[in-house]
């Protein structure tokens, strides 16, 4: 996760933000999930993001995550990234 997160960051060495908009992958909602960088590492809001073991990306809306903070696997229907 954390190396995802790096490459992210490298791609646009000019912000401390990166803001994904996503489709939660559990109910299909949108989720506006900020990551900023951190002198410890990486801060979430909003929502988690997951990389699955096809490698593809993840991500679930807040209250999914809590209901079920794990991936599904099954589930692939992700589109990925739209960056700001
Ligand atoms: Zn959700």
């Amino acid at each position: 996760m954390i190396e995802i997160l790096k490459k992210m960051f490298e791609g646009i060495p000019d912000k401390s933000t990166i803001v994904l908009e996503e489709k939660c992958s559990d109910c299909g909602t949108v989720t506006i999930i900020e990551i900023t960088a951190t002198s410890g590492g990486y801060g979430l809001q909003g929502g988690a993001l997951f990389k699955s073991s096809t490698g593809i990306y993840i991500d679930k809306c807040h209250s999914c995550y809590k209901a079920s903070p794990k991936i599904d696997d099954n589930k692939k229907t992700v589109s990925w990234i739209k960056q700001k």
